[in-house]
């Protein structure tokens, strides 16, 4: 008979801390605190496989359950020498949720279960307490009427009020017995009104009643928004704790509280807790009364706060991490009701891994996996001030999009790139709000505090270029109508209107905005993050590069402890000049002459204009890298985007070129593409236009030689972009060492490059052998493969993959393929392109510049298939070096597990 049921009590337990996975996180943990002998009230634990049995089967319970439920409560009414129901000394249980992974407030708990009009007489004489029992019992009628029932919680705390008037009453603390006794015969007229039944008086009904009402909670929407929110994935559900309830609220001589191992807003080793005198759990986690730090129960109680010191270095040696625990003290007497690893800020996760490996608790190793790559990004970008209470926030969101990029930003709604610019020159912070950006938006996005998107997805054109520069950016918030023309935002849940100079507030890490100015702040570096990155550096394997497109970019890069660049993008360099910006409309028009070119002499005329923007940037790059591979792609733009589509505009371009209106108009109409993703783009346009490339690889190597004569080490790898034959690739290969070799044999200098491809259509990693034999590296650009390999556009798809990752719709995706590497699919096919291109040229170097070589999960995935490095944005190099490091260690884990 398959067990169901686990039970822990006087000092034995079925199961321990590691069963997590089957007895949630609390579950595990009250079994181990009762193994290594700490006063821990009996309960029994229903499995979290029992909650997956439920859903699977039509919410419906496994056969055998309700015997093991009753063996149980039999077991426990023994170990308690209490009944459930007795009228004379009852047992009363609490009923509690619990998965492996910790979901504070998500799912539901009830206390005082057993009450019934017989019971509560019993628990005032056994407490000698008639206030204390009927307080009690109201509880549980309140609780079991909202959380079992789904009654309203208002309506409920309204009759508490109309009855605290009536007694003329203020506070919970002055109503007598007779007031709650009184309570809970109108809380059971309003039970039997709204559910047309009575209240259960049998407990056993009273306990399949909250049983049910904690494995629906783990489908709750704000439960199944969490784990999506929090990225959790793979679990079978909740347990459920039935635990023997013991009372913080019988006088002054008990109480409650919460403790942690340590500080966990700043790390230090200091006990750290608050404490409540005569109440129980919930008043400290409802915040009415104002709990007291842990030295006033020193002074109180000093054996039960020496008691609970004793239990705390128990229980962070044994666990070896910070806990956080849940006590209550019953009359004097100590009881641990939770212990669980504590949530801790950014800057305290680093500070307590570095401190614990100093204090030999934990190795370099397992400190590795004690930081989240989510710390390091709230590490250096701003957020809204946790000080802003959370609950008030969520009730003045006024929409949602997809999370791109990080950290939040404030600023006023502008809706256009140049009256970003416009504005942000007059002084203003301006938060860029567009339907979608494009590569002309560069400048006003690189003014604003952060973009905001209707469409798009976290490939998107402003997802790309402001994660690179670690700039909060919002895409997808499809729920907010924006209107160019009357340049208002309006949502289409409540019709609320944001007009142009209104404040907002983006908050990049959840995707919510809101239609005010928030308090923000920036997070100050611990001191111990360069300790343990340098710790993370050692252990990692796979090398660590960045994508960036300026130099300043790079820089900050290399700060972030890049190894070189695997991605520039060059295209993004043609419209802003970072060095000297009034210079970025003249490049501008100098992408857009060659792109309006109709021959060969007027698109080398607008080349060799470009030349010299190019050639700068380059040197400028290479300086900064000293010497660390720097990778650039040679221009891979869809041509539309480049250029003017309203009729002023052209007109302008047309003005500046010298040409007529219509030459332009009649320009961009050729160049319009159904479907530009798949259009005349990357190395087509070098095949088509052979002078696009000279003019680039001119510019690339000679910046190197100019660094090669100044004593400036410098290595540069060619990239050739969206190849799909060898002899396309072939092709472009020995056109780019003509140019490059020819210059390098005219300037005398010896100069050693590289020329590769980038492997980002299925037909190219099919065919990796044939292209290894030309490509001196590959770089999987997982941005476009994922596009091909699943036929999803990068640009469009974040419109419906909501409901392919919403686990309650479908759950067709753990998440978006676009941010976490599809490593079935998309993974099979890189796999089979490095075994391909390394059979052909063994030492052929691979890296993975897509969007997913900064994401920390597609970052193992690199490290276990082999790559030799992964390129992510600036701002999440840090991650990928973690990620990198953490790959080893799980790697090693995995196989001492295997030994095992
Ligand atoms: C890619 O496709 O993964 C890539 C890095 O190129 P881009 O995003 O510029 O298309
Ligand atoms: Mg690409």
């Amino acid at each position: 008979m398959k067990k169901w049921v686990y039970f822990f009590g006087a000092g034995k337990a079925e199961g321990d801390g590691k069963w997590r996975d089957l007895l949630g996180g609390k579950g595990a943990g009250l079994a181990e605190m009762t193994k290594i002998g700490l006063p821990v009230p009996a309960g029994f634990t229903i499995s979290t496989e029992t909650c997956d049995y439920y859903y699977k089967n039509d919410m419906k319970y496994p056969s055998e359950l309700a015997k093991q439920v009753k063996e149980n409560v039999a077991k426990l009414e023994k170990v308690t020498k209490k009944k459930l129901g007795d009228p004379k000394n009852p047992l009363l249980v609490s009923v509690r949720s619990g998965s492996a992974r910790s979901m504070p407030g998500m799912m539901e708990t009830i206390l005082n279960l057993g009450l019934n009009d017989k019971s509560v007489e019993g628990l005032a004489k056994a407490t000698r307490n008639e206030r204390f029992a009927y307080d009690a019992y109201r509880r549980f009628v309140q609780m079991y009427s909202t959380v079992v029932m789904g009654l309203s919680k208002e309506d409920l705390e309204h009759r508490l009020r109309a009855m605290k008037d009536r007694l003329g009453k203020r506070l919970d603390t002055e109503v007598p017995a007779s007031g709650w006794k009184e309570l809970v015969q109108v809380y059971k007229a309003y039970f039997k009104e709204k559910s047309r039944q009575d209240f259960p008086e049998d407990p056993m009904e009273q306990l399949w009643g909250a049983i049910g009402a904690v494995f629906g909670s783990w489908m709750a929407e704000k439960a199944v928004t969490y784990r999506r929110v929090e990225k959790i994935t793979g679990l079978h559900g909740t347990a459920v704790n039935v635990v023997q309830m013991v009372f913080g609220n019988t006088g002054d001589n008990s109480g409650t509280g919460v403790c942690f191992t340590r500080d966990p807003s700043t790390g230090q080793a200091v006990f750290y807790g608050d404490y409540l005198t005569n109440a129980q759990g919930e008043d400290v986690v409802a915040g009415i009364r104002t709990p007291v730090h842990l030295t006033e129960l020193k002074k109180a109680m000093p054996k039960v706060y020496a008691q609970l010191e004793k239990v705390r270095q128990k229980l962070e040696k044994h666990y070896k991490d910070m806990q956080d625990m849940e006590f209550t003290v019953e009359d004097g007497t100590l009881y641990m009701l939770q212990t669980r690893t504590g949530k801790r800020t950014p800057a305290a996760a680093f500070k307590m891994a570095v401190d614990m490996v100093n204090e030999k608790l934990i190795t370099k190793e397992e400190a590795m996996l004690r930081i989240k790559p989510e710390d390091i990004e709230r590490l250096f970008y701003p957020v809204i001030d946790p000080k802003v209470d959370r609950k008030s926030l969520e009730s003045k969101i006024f929409g949602r999009g997809i999370d791109a990029v990080p950290g939040a930003a404030v600023g006023k709604a502008v809706f256009s790139a140049a009256d970003a610019e416009e504005w942000s020159k007059r002084g203003e912070k301006v938060i860029l709000v567009r339907r979608e950006t494009s590569p002309e938006d560069v400048g006003g996005m690189a003014v604003a505090q952060g973009i905001l998107t209707a469409t798009g997805g976290k490939t998107s054109h402003a997802a790309v270029v402001a994660r690179g520069w670690g700039k909060c950016c919002i895409v997808g918030a499809e729920t907010l109508d924006i209107s160019y023309r009357n340049k208002t935002i309006t949502a289409s849940k409540n019709g609320k209107v944001v007009k142009e100079g209104d404040w907002l507030t983006l908050d990049g890490g959840e995707g919510t905005v809101y239609a005010e100015p928030l308090q923000l702040v920036t997070p100050e570096l611990p001191k111990a993050y360069q300790t343990f990155m340098k710790w993370a550096d050692e252990i990692r394997k796979i090398g660590v590069r960045t994508n960036a497109d300026t130099p300043q970019d790079a820089r900050k890069a290399v700060e972030f402890g890049a190894e070189g660049i695997g991605l520039v993008r060059t295209e993004h360099m043609f419209f802003t000049d970072f060095e000297f910006p009034e210079k970025g409309q003249e490049r501008q028009r100098a992408i857009q002459e060659m792109i309006v070119a109709d021959n060969k002499e007027a698109r080398v005329k607008a080349l060799d204009k470009l030349l010299p923007f190019q050639r700068r940037d380059f040197l400028g790059i290479f300086k900064v890298m000293n010497g660390m591979p720097v990778t650039i792609r040679l221009i891979d733009p869809p041509l539309h985007e480049f250029v003017p589509h309203d009729h002023e505009k052209q007109a302008e371009l047309a003005k500046d070129l010298g040409v007529s209106v219509e030459t332009v108009a009649r320009r961009v109409d050729q160049l319009h593409e159904a479907n530009p993703m798949l259009g005349h783009r990357g190395c087509r346009l070098a095949i088509t236009y052979p002078e696009i490339l000279d003019m680039q690889v001119r510019a690339i190597i000679e910046a190197a030689i100019e660094c090669v004569k100044a004593k400036i080490p410098v290595l540069p790898e060619i990239m050739i972009p969206l190849t799909l034959d060898k002899k396309e690739m072939s092709i472009l290969d020995q056109q780019t060492r003509k140019v490059a070799d020819d210059l390098i044999k005219q300037a005398g200098v010896k100069l050693h490059y590289l020329v590769g491809t980038m492997v980002e259509l299925p037909r190219a990693a099919l065919l990796a052998d044939e292209i290894a034999e030309v490509a001196e590296f590959f770089s999987f650009g997982t941005n476009d493969l994922t596009q091909t390999v699943m036929g999803l556009s990068r640009d469009d798809a974040g419109r419906f993959l909501p409901d392919y990752v919403d686990e309650k719709k479908t759950g067709i995706f753990h998440g978006d393929p676009f941010q976490t590497l599809d490593q079935q699919g998309v993974g099979m096919l890189i796999e089979w392109g490095i075994e391909k291109g390394r059979k052909v040229r063994p030492k052929l170097e691979i890296g993975i510049c897509g969007e997913h070589g900064g994401d920390a999960d597609s970052v193992k995935f690199c490290h276990r298939v082999g790559l030799d490095y992964v390129s992510a944005s600036p701002f999440r190099v840090p991650i990928a070096r973690l990620a990198a490091a953490q790959a080893v260690v799980e790697e090693k884990q995995a196989k001492t597990k295997k030994k095992k």
